[in-house]
């Protein structure tokens, strides 16, 4: 029985490093999809945001909630359409979206957090101008064009809203834009935590997915890359290796860490713990980080 006990303490021990290193840091979380496929999967996220959150590491979730935008949309039987990763989004897919992120993604996050004794607080773009977007401008190959609707970018963010919440609470953030005429835009929740990252320098931002990291072949399993560079990414955007929903976190990527991040993780979303195994161990098994360059890269 005594030997149970000594494992416990020594994986308490090994946790001290990263506890040390990171106390005190805001860490972006983009949550999303595979990590809100199953009731064990959404449990297990929220008590490793409890547990960052009582050894003093300050996490920030941004999530999507796409699939449950199209599931609301079909039942409507309103048309769902995709181009480059982006959902094509016309007025009533807006209305949908913000009805479905906002008030039903949004709030069951926050209650689960909730239970797990650390109080969270939901936000979307709207609430205390937290985010002012503006339309995407998006070029195809041709360099034309493409007409994506009410998709937006990343204008400004309210940090300051952030700072006074911090102390105390979980900001949990729904991708949703607000326009300077009230308007509201709907924003890659990639592209969100890129730009929340940036705008607090944050110490990391990690990207919850559905694969095992990026890949230099999608087709490969072995190609999965275990760190790389910015340039490295770079290249990989403009070889056309990388497709859907993986351009616009690549993009994020790019922009939270020319906006001074420490380092971005791409991970399994669908792997239990993901978030404490990528934080609190050395596990270079787990997804792909990515850092500015070679020689500065931190834990
Ligand atoms: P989420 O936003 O929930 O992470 P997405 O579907 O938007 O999910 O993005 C992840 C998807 O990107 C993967 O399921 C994969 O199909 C696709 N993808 C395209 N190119 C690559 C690549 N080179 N490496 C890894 N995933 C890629
Ligand atoms: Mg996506």
């Amino acid at each position: 029985m005594r030997e149970i006990y000594r494992k416990r303490v020594e994986t308490l021990l090994e946790s001290l490093p990263y506890i040390r290193m990171f106390s005190g840091t805001t860490m972006v979380i983009k949550y999303g999809g595979a990590a809100m496929s199953s009731a064990d999967l959404k449990d297990e996220f929220a008590t490793d945001i409890a547990l960052l959150r009582y050894v003093g590491i300050k996490p920030i979730i941004v999530h999507g909630g796409g699939n449950e935008v199209s599931t609301y949309m079909r039942r409507l039987d309103l048309p769902v359409k995709f181009v480059e990763g982006l959902r094509v989004t016309d007025a009533a897919t807006m209305e949908i979206a913000k009805m479905v992120l906002v008030g039903k993604v949004n709030k069951e996050i926050v209650s689960l957090i909730n239970s797990k004794g650390t109080p969270a607080v939901g936000l979307c773009g709207d609430d205390g101008c937290l985010l002012r977007a503006k339309p995407l401008l998006k070029r195809g190959q041709d360099g034309v064009p493409i007409d994506l609707g009410l998709v937006g970018e990343v204008t400004e963010v309210n940090t300051g809203l952030l700072s006074l919440l911090e102390a105390d609470y979980v900001p949990v953030v729904a991708s949703v834009g607000a326009g300077p005429a009230g308007e509201s835009y709907n924003i890659n929740a990639d592209t969100v935590a890129g730009a929340l990252a940036a705008a607090l320098k944050a110490e990391k931002v990690i990207f919850l997915t559905d694969v095992t990291g990026l890949h230099t072949d999608l087709d490969d399993e072995s190609s999965r890359l275990s760190e790389c560079t910015v340039d490295e990414v770079v290249e990989l955007l403009e070889s056309g290796k990388v497709s859907k929903g993986m351009i616009p976190k690549l993009e994020a990527v790019l922009t939270s860490l020319e906006g001074g991040v420490g380092a971005a993780h791409i991970i399994d979303g669908r792997i239990a713990h993901s978030v404490l195994l990528e934080i609190m161990t050395d596990d270079a098994g787990l997804g792909t980080k990515v850092v500015s360059g070679i020689g500065i890269s931190r834990a």
